[in-house]
């Protein structure tokens, strides 16, 4: 019989796929690894395990003990997996911004959660960056993971990620692109491709215009889980050879295309990535093997990049009334 014993096996050994129509006029291979087939659906299952075996071994973590958190997102939904099965009580703080959809996914899998007014200052006391502190604190054996600061974050992308990389592309991968967030798998992967390529596999990473990456200030964008506001302790700013900003729209039309032209159902940072990654891959040689991370999937992105009158209202998308429809054609 061929099984794995528990869901959290499944974690990592995603695979390669060639983009093989967003590509059209290119020489170089560009080739996706596809984060959405983690058993969570995205990167983050890999830095949830190794964070909380981290947490584990360093005693931190103990037996019965509690997850406190500030993510409404894919962080979130990787560690609730992780703790079910090792028994730990979950318990993930987020602004009352987050869709009721986002909130009730981690609550499907036993999470706990805290929902935070968004309109407060970052010192008030109902923030959810206090909320979450104030929960760690007080929660009898409560731990938590800071995926902004844990040097696990990178350090398993450096450890399986990397590796993955370079086995699955026989050492032949030239270029690396990633979107950063907490900068985790840039940092990790690339410190990996560069020392077991000595140097020679260029290190790329895609940002959301404004955000302090390519030299912004945060300035609101619309992609999520990418560019930040600060200088996260998870992210090498030496990692990287060339940072390549793109804005929200090319985020965005390129998320619908990988959907309608590759069959990849992904979210708008797989959009971002994929954009940086083609603009690498028009300048690069023929044999050139581009590989760009896709970290999720498009469910959780629905109502608003996959709909087009949500992309009409950011002047994204032509408006709904000169879209050509079936009914007007008719
Ligand atoms: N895309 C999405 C959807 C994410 O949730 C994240 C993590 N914040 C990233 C990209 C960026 O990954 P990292 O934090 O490793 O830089």
């Amino acid at each position: 019989m061929r099984y794995y014993d528990n869901v959290v096996e499944l974690v990592g050994n995603t695979p390669l796929v060639r983009l093989r129509n967003v590509t059209s006029g290119i020489s170089a291979k560009v080739l996706a690894k596809v984060e959405y087939l983690n058993p969570g659906g995205s990167v983050k299952d890999r830095i949830a395990l190794r964070m909380v075996q981290e947490a584990e071994r360093s005693g931190l973590l103990q037996p019965g003990g509690t997850i406190v958190e500030p993510t409404s997102g894919n962080t979130g939904v990787g560690l609730a997996l992780v703790a079910q099965l090792r028994g730990y009580r979950c318990v993930f703080v987020c602004p009352d911004k987050v869709s009721e959809d986002k909130q009730n996914v981690l609550r499907a899998y036993g999470a706990e959660v805290v929902v935070c007014p968004t309109a407060v200052a970052p010192e008030d006391p109902r923030s959810y960056y206090n909320v979450s502190d104030r929960l760690a604190r007080e929660i009898p054996g409560a731990w938590k993971p800071d995926q902004y600061a844990n040097p696990a974050n990178p350090r398993s992308h450096y450890e399986t990620t990397g590796p993955e990389v370079w086995e699955q592309t026989d050492g032949r991968v030239t270029h690396f692109v990633a979107g950063v967030g907490t900068g985790g798998t840039i940092s990790g992967v690339g410190h990996y491709l560069k020392e077991v390529s000595g140097g020679a596999v260029q290190i790329i990473g895609a940002d959301p215009e404004g955000s302090v990456y390519s030299g912004g200030t945060g300035r609101p964008y619309l992609v999520e889980g990418v560019g930040e506001d600060f200088w996260p302790t998870t992210y090498d700013k030496t990692i990287c050879d060339q940072i390549v900003e793109i804005s929200d729209k090319e985020s965005f039309e390129l998320t619908r295309r990988l959907a309608r032209e590759e069959g990849l159902l992904v979210g708008g940072s797989c959009g971002m990535a994929v954009a940086a990654a083609l603009k690498v891959a028009r300048e690069a040689s023929a044999d050139a093997v581009v590989v760009v991370l896709l970290p999720d999937g498009g469910r959780g992105y629905l109502s608003k990049i996959f709909n087009d009158d949500w992309m009409a209202r950011y002047g994204f998308l032509r408006t709904a009334e000169e879209t050509p429809t079936v009914a007007d054609v008719l």
